[in-house]
């Protein structure tokens, strides 16, 4: 019997072209003789779109495709999708799928909004569930649950935008008495660094409030600190396993939009060359973080590493990473001898064991 997979993908979301690249790979990756594929593609406005026929979504053109950000590869790839489509809902794909795959990153995918439709529909799926998607969505809830885990990471301050426009002089007065320059200035529920900007006066930081307030209406400040960007895999639901560590090796001030999608001066350092030490304690405060979510399926988790002071800072936890086999995440496990297609049949197995356990 083969497993009907369907890979939910795009999605209304800023991250709706990373997501194209990594149902594209999981498709081309699955072995065929163990898997039916069902593409679901969620368009932008938010209107999902099932394949009828694998070949008939993946023409040559599109399947060669080197996808960039450039939207004119997005625009190919999602009209092309769309003419050897018909539209559907998500409630009438259940019947003719076993397990679903959502690859939708970032706000409305990565965020338990998807991950409830299909809690509703009683169907199952791979990664973490509707709390620990919301949770590792919101950059400001995820750091009161790592406080209260007692885990490692830096100081922040938690800001409503709308405290932010009334009394803007006090709320830069707070943050410079409170964690000083440079500091981060993030929108709570994005990722891949949209909105994120660095302040290393006031006057900048103003700016940077500025511009993280048109993304969210809350948003995070935190304490700059200068280390080296370490990531480890998490993979399992209560039992969980650990890849090795990476590292972002960025020749940029920070790890960007444009790097981490476009490739521009970063490098994957795997195995990273740091102590042993850091890499246990990397793996211990990982599964920690990830219990602490509840987490299931899948999630990395980044840290900082303060070389110098030997300190190491939880940064966040990925609930649905980059999942082409060129990202961090599916490399790290590549490194521990777990590859690309076998973690899409562990994370599958995983995805039916956390739906039976529900039971
Ligand atoms: P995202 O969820 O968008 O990836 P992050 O919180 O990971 O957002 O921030 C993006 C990048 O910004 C990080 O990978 C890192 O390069 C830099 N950065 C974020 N916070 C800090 C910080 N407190 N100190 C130093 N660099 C930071
Ligand atoms: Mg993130
Ligand atoms: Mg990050």
């Amino acid at each position: 019997e083969k497993i009907r997979l369907g890979i939910i993908y795009g999605g209304k979301s800023s991250e709706h072209e990373v997501s194209l690249r990594t149902a594209l790979s999981i498709m081309k990756a699955v072995d065929m003789d163990k898997y039916d594929i069902t593409p679901i593609y969620v368009s932008l406005d938010g209107a999902w779109i099932k394949g009828d026929a694998m070949s008939g979504l993946l023409p040559e053109s599109i399947a060669s495709l080197r996808l960039t950000n450039g939207e004119n590869d997005a625009e190919q790839m999602s009209t092309g999708l769309v003419r050897s489509s018909r539209a559907a809902s998500p409630f009438s794909i259940g019947q003719q799928v076993d397990v679903f795959f959502p690859v939708v990153h970032g706000p409305n995918g990565e965020d338990g909004t998807i991950q409830g439709l299909l809690e509703l529909s009683n169907l199952p799926y791979v990664g973490t569930g509707v709390m620990a998607s919301a949770v590792g969505m919101d950059k400001w809830m995820m750091k009161t649950v790592f406080a209260q885990a007692g885990l490692p990471q830096v100081r922040y301050v938690g800001l409503l935008r709308s405290q932010w426009e009334k009394n803007r002089d006090a709320t830069m007065d707070r943050i410079e008495q409170e964690l000083g320059y440079p500091c981060f200035v993030k929108p709570v529920n994005m990722g891949s660094s949209v909105g994120i900007s660095k302040a290393k006066n006031r006057s900048e930081l103003e700016e940077a409030l500025n511009i993280a307030a048109k993304f969210d209406r809350r948003m995070i400040v935190e304490q700059f600190v200068k280390a080296r960007e370490l990531e480890i895999g998490v993979l399992g639901n209560e039992e969980t396993i650990t890849s090795v560590v990476g590292e972002i090796v960025a020749a940029k001030e920070f790890y960007d939009y444009e790097a981490k999608y476009k490739g521009a001066g970063t490098e994957l350092s795997i195995p990273a060359k740091v102590p042993q030490h850091v890499s246990e304690q990397i793996a211990e405060i990982a599964k920690k973080a990830f219990q602490a979510l509840d987490g299931s399926g899948l999630s990395r988790v980044d840290f900082f590493w303060d070389e110098e002071h030997d300190k190491l800072y939880i940064n966040e936890v990925n609930t649905m990473p980059g999942f082409t086999p060129y990202s961090m995440y599916p490399m790290l496990f590549q490194a521990a001898g777990i590859s690309y297609s076998e973690l899409i049949d562990r994370l599958v197995q995983l995805a039916l064991e956390r739906h039976a356990d529900k039971q």
